[in-house]
This record gives C-alpha cells, structure tokens and sequence, in this order.
C-alpha cells in the first residue's frame, strides 16, 4: 500500500477528461496530518476540533488550544487548514460537561451549545485566530447551523475575538488577518436558505453524515435502523445535487466533507454532480485519488442521470459498483 501511495500522490488528482479535483484531509488529531497522506492532499478540509476536547478531563486553556492549532497550521503553511469550531453533542459528549437529553441528536449540539455559551466559543476562536498570525493558512467553520440567526450571532462573537486578538498582534507589531468563515451544510433546513447563507459566509461545506441522518430522519450509530441509513437514498441524492448547482449559481465555494466523500461510487457520484471539492480521512485518499484518475466526467454523469431515477438506494449500489468494476 504505502508503495501505491507514494507513487499516487505524485501524479494530479485530475479525471480522464482532465478535471483537476481538490482532495482534503477530514482530521482530528495532529498526528494524522504527520502522515505520508498530508503530503499528497491540497490542504485540511475538516478539523475536528471536538476529538482533542474529547480526549481531555477538562477545557483545554486558550494556550493549550494555541499550542495545538499552531502546531496544525505550521505543519503546511502553504496550504488551508479549515477548523471547525467545537461541535460537541449528539455522539460526541465532552466527560467533564455532561449533557443530559432524551434526543441528543436533535438536542444541544454544535454551534448550538457554543452560542450558548461565548466564553466556550471566544477562548476557542481567540486561540486560533492567535494561531494563524503570520501564517493566514486558517479557515473557520461553523458546525450544525440551522438558522442564519446563528450564522449573524457566530460572525459577531468571530469579529469580538478578531478586534481582541489584532490589537494584541498591533502592540507587537504585527497583523491579524481575518480568516474566511464558512459553514456546515448538514441539517436540512439550511438547503431553502442558501441564498441568505451565502450573503453571509465565504464558503459552504457538506456534512453528508449529518445530512443523510436528518434528511432520513435515521439515527447514524443506531444498528437497527443501520440498513436505512444510506447516502445513495434519492433524496440524499437530490438534495445533494440541487446544493452543488445552487452554489455554483450563487457563485460559492463548496466542499464534501463527508464519509461518503471517501467512498469510491459516491466519490464518482459527487464528481458527476459538480463537486470539486472533496475531504476525507487520510487513509481513503490513495483510494480516492485512483478513481478519480480512471473515471470521466462523461461517463459518470450518464451514471448519474441513470441513478436518479431509482428507487431504492440498493439499486443505486449495485448500479454504481458495476460502473466502479468496469474502471478496473
Ligand atoms: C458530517 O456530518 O458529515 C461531518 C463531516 O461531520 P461529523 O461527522 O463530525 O458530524
Ligand atoms: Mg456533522
């Protein structure tokens, strides 16, 4: 494997028909980005700022947090580190701050608790705002976003910490840049709102897991509804292609950041849509890259159309890996 990887990620990630796809890292610990895969990807396109919080038994101080996302963003200065902000909640519970709910999923998650509580929220985002000075490789990311309320109330707590941090950097002499702001697109309800969302953020990423988990209204660690939760449901399809051609309209930026970005016949699938933007796990980027490498923009949007009209996510499997073996 480790032969196939380095001889992959010389070469471009670029279709047949020579489309160059971005391929990013979805990470959650430093180390990951210390991997032979760092080398090959453009960039980070999630990271989980959650996991180092997760394996802490208290808040990690505003130094910590310096420390950590400083190491992160010095690793590849050249290229974009996209942070998203604490997304606790839901699977992922913090053991020093415990939460308690019937619903964890449809509960006190993500920018939900952080909104709830700035001082959580403005430690975190003074501690990478102080990271990315004389680096600007930093982009920050908004987990669970529902409402554009949350999105103007996010900005606001982002702006108090940049005015702090900049005049810290002033007094030394140096200055702040103010990083690219984006948000998840992962609850449903955010698909009928992109227009405003747009106006408000310089970039939108997928959450897929999430997406499918609410558009499906199946609980994504749950085993005995595991079989009904699917990427390949048309209505995660749709969904999916009606945001890449409504961010393509409104002119922004969009990345897939989820699982099923690192999946071959999704991948493909998400190329035939307009997707050019995918992260991943490191360890599905070799992987990722081949496909991309064998497939064209041609073929998989004849797959595409094809797919569309089926029913039952089974078909759309079994459709796509026949397409998947065709590629060699
Ligand atoms: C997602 O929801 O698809 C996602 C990338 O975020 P997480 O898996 O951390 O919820
Ligand atoms: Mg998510």
């Amino acid at each position: 494997l480790y032969g196939a990887v380095r001889e992959e990620s010389d070469k471009p990630a670029e279709t047949r028909d020579g489309c160059r796809i971005g391929l990013y890292i979805n990470a959650g610990l430093s180390a990951e980005l210390e991997s032979i895969y760092g080398a090959a990807g453009d960039g980070v396109g999630l990271y989980r700022t959650e996991i180092p919080f997760m394996m802490r038994e208290r808040f990690p101080s505003e130094h910590e947090q310096y420390q950590m996302y400083r190491a992160m963003l010095e690793a590849s200065p050249n290229k974009n580190i996209t942070m998203r902000t604490l997304d606790v909640g839901g699977d992922k519970p913090l053991p020093y701050f415990p939460v308690v709910e019937e619903n964890p999923f449809l509960g006190w998650r993500g920018i939900r608790m952080t909104l709830d509580h700035p001082e959580i929220f403005l430690v975190q985002l003074r501690a990478m705002l102080r990271a990315s000075l004389d680096l600007d490789n930093l982009k920050i990311m908004l987990p669970m976003i529902t409402t554009i309320y949350e999105v103007s109330e996010a900005r606001r707590l982002i702006r108090q910490a940049y005015y702090e941090v900049a005049e810290e950097a002033q007094a030394e002499g140096q200055a702040l840049k103010m990083p690219e702001v984006g948000v998840m697109l992962e609850v449903p309800a955010v698909i009928y709102q992109l227009p405003q969302l747009a106006a408000k953020v310089d970039f939108f990423s997928i959450g897929s897991n999430d997406l499918t988990q609410y558009l499906l209204a199946v609980d994504r660690n749950n085993p005995r509804v595991a079989d009904l939760y699917d990427s390949y449901h048309p209505a995660v399809l749709k969904a999916l292609k009606q945001i890449i051609e409504a961010s393509v309209e409104l002119n922004k930026p969009v990345t897939l950041c989820g699982e099923m970005a690192g999946e071959p016949g999704g991948a493909i699938l998400l190329l035939a849509m307009g997707y050019r933007k995918l992260s991943m796990s490191g360890f599905n980027l070799s992987k990722i890259k081949w496909v991309i490498r064998k497939v064209s923009l041609e073929d998989a949007r004849i797959l595409l159309e094809e797919v569309l009209e089926m029913e039952h996510p089974s078909q759309v499997r079994e459709r796509v890996n026949r397409h998947l073996e065709a590629l060699g």
